[in-house]
């Protein structure tokens, strides 16, 4: 599906080159769930932006599904974005005084989606995290991993290609964390490509393929057994345990 072939990126400042990726190769089919680790300043957050579209590489190829994705306009990216690839971030970015079914159907009040209809779809995947019952909530009302759930159904209601997460566990506790895993993991379970940074190996052993940035190059990238997120499913995210039975 997505294919990066020789990537380079610098930042300058002034006629200081900062090269921050330096010839990066990597392939990401549908489905498949990547951590991205590495010391800080490595380049992971680079990676991601320019998997996300969010900033442009100098040198080499990005394509997905074939398409060269290259010097695109930002009305072109922006497209792109929207229909292809879904955000989760460490601090959520969920808007404060929007309830979380409002949150979670903003993306298709941007496409202009009817009302009825984009805040039915809302319903149904705020339920697909577990949140059934906290849609009239407002981001302060709950938890933090109850906030990244919603930001996760908000991503989702797209129906993205790939998911991408800068420590989209950052800033939880590590049950809490581990529920935000699973939900990823049950995501992960229906075709969609999820691609997370992380600096912890608890973490990074839940996923299926993990990847470690040294200096802006792979130095590493190994395929294991991903450990399930929770030995016990989170309540009201009914569709986990058959999901993963049928994934495994
Ligand atoms: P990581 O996410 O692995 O910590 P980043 O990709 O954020 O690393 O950053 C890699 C290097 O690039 C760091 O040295 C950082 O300071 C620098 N950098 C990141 N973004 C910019 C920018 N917009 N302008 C200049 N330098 C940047
Ligand atoms: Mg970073």
């Amino acid at each position: 599906m997505i294919q990066l072939r020789g990537i380079h990126k610098s930042y300058w400042m002034g006629t200081n080159r900062l090269h921050v990726l330096r010839g990066i190769d990597l392939d990401i089919a549908p489905g498949e769930f990547v951590a991205i680790m590495g010391a800080s300043g490595s380049g992971k957050s680079t990676l991601m932006n320019v998997l996300g579209l969010l900033d442009n590489y100098d040198e080499g190829e990005y394509r997905f599904d074939g398409e060269l994705y290259r010097d695109l306009s930002e009305t072109r990216s922006a497209r792109i974005r929207s229909e292809r690839i879904g955000f989760v971030f460490q601090s959520f970015h969920l808007i404060p005084f929007k309830t979380a079914l409002s949150n979670v159907a903003l993306p298709l009040y941007y496409r202009k989606v009817p009302r009825r209809e984009r805040l039915g779809l809302a319903a149904e995947y705020l339920a697909r995290v577990g949140l059934a019952d906290r849609a009239t909530h407002l981001p302060r009302e709950l938890s933090g991993g109850q906030q990244q759930r919603v930001a996760i159904a908000r991503a989702l209601i797209s129906r993205p290609r790939i998911l991408l997460a800068d420590e989209p566990t950052g800033a939880l506790d590590s049950q809490t964390s581990r529920e935000i895993m699973a939900v990823l993991q049950d995501v992960q379970s229906e075709g969609v490509a999820v691609v997370i940074v992380t600096h912890e190996h608890a973490i990074a052993s839940m996923t299926d393929r993990v990847i470690h940035l040294v200096d802006g190059e792979i130095a590493s990238d190994r395929r294991q057994q991903r450990r399930p997120a929770l030995d016990v499913p989170i309540p009201g995210l009914e569709s986990t345990p058959s999901r993963i039975a049928a994934a495994s």
